[in-house]
């Protein structure tokens, strides 16, 4: 298969497009801006593999999108680029919105026009994936579960414009028939996660030695999945799901953020203890909460078992680890991403 990915220089996308050509024969193209969450650098050991190619294109541009359309000719297509930590969309909605809505809208009209001009047998096996959050469900109290059937309830900037592009995918798909997928996946972490998500600032700051943040009293919970753990749900969801489904993605790993960041303090103990014998834990710091922070997000991921046989390969633990051990033996990566204009400073708190 021809494959378009979006937002590959980033985080989930980055992990996707690495495992697609490592385990796969797919052929990729790598449409993205190269935003301050995107860095080439995460995928340097493709850069000469003639199965992968990079676009430098603005999905915002939909001339230039088009244009990539109407070149690479995708069999598939996987839709990841956005704008995507809650924090920034707090100080600045409006790049989120641009990318996340009008964005999506580009890229299902270039889908809809390169779709509608298929030969039958290409036309079957087209697919349009839209990789979007459990954030868009809204919160949870103390129990209960989101399942794909929880009415929308979004509630930071972020989570409303994934909101609006998922409708808009699912309208595509009603009303001019494109082949559509939606999966909903909970928290992600892992290898190359942009350090000013929670999980990398924690690594970091504790490693610098300075106050560990923790919003609230830390009492806020999410479900963790291992970003290698989703690469491969989504490869499950377009090989085999059923066209016109939504997919919940999670976990099955459920913590507060002061039981998260325990563990990481811990694991860092055990990894590369600090000098004077002490616990990272005594960097731990309550700051002020994020405006409007969901108390409890947390997955029903029983559909995409149950239909597609996918479940999560990490268990409650193992992720963790191999995710601190990548930021201890991956120095020059972060390091070279901290030189620009993102320092580990707090965003989002108005
Ligand atoms: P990220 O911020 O790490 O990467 C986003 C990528 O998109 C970057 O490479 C960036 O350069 C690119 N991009 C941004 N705007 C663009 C534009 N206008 N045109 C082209 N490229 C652009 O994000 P991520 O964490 O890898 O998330 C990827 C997707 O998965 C997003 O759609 C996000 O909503 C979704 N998601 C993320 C998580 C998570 O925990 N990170 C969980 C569920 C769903």
């Amino acid at each position: 298969m021809k494959i378009l990915i979006t937002g590959g220089a980033g985080f989930i996308g980055s992990n996707l497009t690495r495992m697609l050509i490592q385990e796969t024969e797919h052929t990729i193209i790598n449409v993205d801006a190269l935003t301050y969450a995107g860095n080439k650098q995460s995928l340097d050991e493709l850069a000469d593999n003639p199965r992968y190619r990079f676009a430098h294109v603005d999905i915002c541009d939909a001339k230039r999108l088009s244009q990539v359309f109407a070149d690479f000719q995708p069999n598939w297509v996987m839709h990841l680029a956005a704008e995507s930590h809650v924090d920034r969309s707090i100080d600045g909605p409006g790049a989120f919105i641009q990318t996340n809505v009008i964005g999506t809208f580009n890229m299902l009209q270039c889908a809809r026009t390169h779709f509608e001009q298929l030969e039958s047998d290409t036309k079957a096996e087209f697919r349009f994936l839209h990789v979007s959050t459990d954030e868009v469900y809204g919160s949870l109290g103390a129990e209960g579960l989101f399942s794909e059937t929880t009415p929308y309830d979004p509630h930071s900037p972020y989570s409303a414009s994934k909101a609006s592009s998922d409708h808009l995918a699912r309208a595509w798909a009603d009303t001019y028939d494109l082949p559509v997928l939606v999966t909903n996946c909970s928290n992600n972490y892992g290898p190359y996660q942009f350090p000013e998500k929670l999980i990398p600032v924690v690594i970091l700051k504790a490693l610098k030695g300075e106050a560990i943040p923790v919003y609230g009293k830390g009492e806020n919970i999410r479900d963790w999945l291992y970003v290698g753990d989703h690469a491969d749900a989504l490869y499950t969801v377009i090989s085999k799901g059923n066209v016109g489904e939504t997919y919940n993605i999670g976990g099955y790993n459920e913590r507060t953020n002061l039981e998260l960041v325990t563990l990481l303090c811990e694991l860092l103990d055990e990894l590369d203890p600090r000098a004077d014998g002490k616990s990272y834990a005594e960097q731990i710091t309550f700051v002020t909460d994020r405006p409007g922070h969901d108390l409890r997000y947390a997955i029903d991921a029983s559909k995409i078992k149950r239909e597609l046989g996918w479940v999560p390969k990490q268990d409650h633990t193992s992720g963790f680890r191999k995710t601190v051990q990548w930021y201890l033996d991956n120095t020059k990566w972060t390091k070279d991403i901290l030189s620009g204009d993102y320092q580990l400073e707090r965003l989002g708190s108005k």
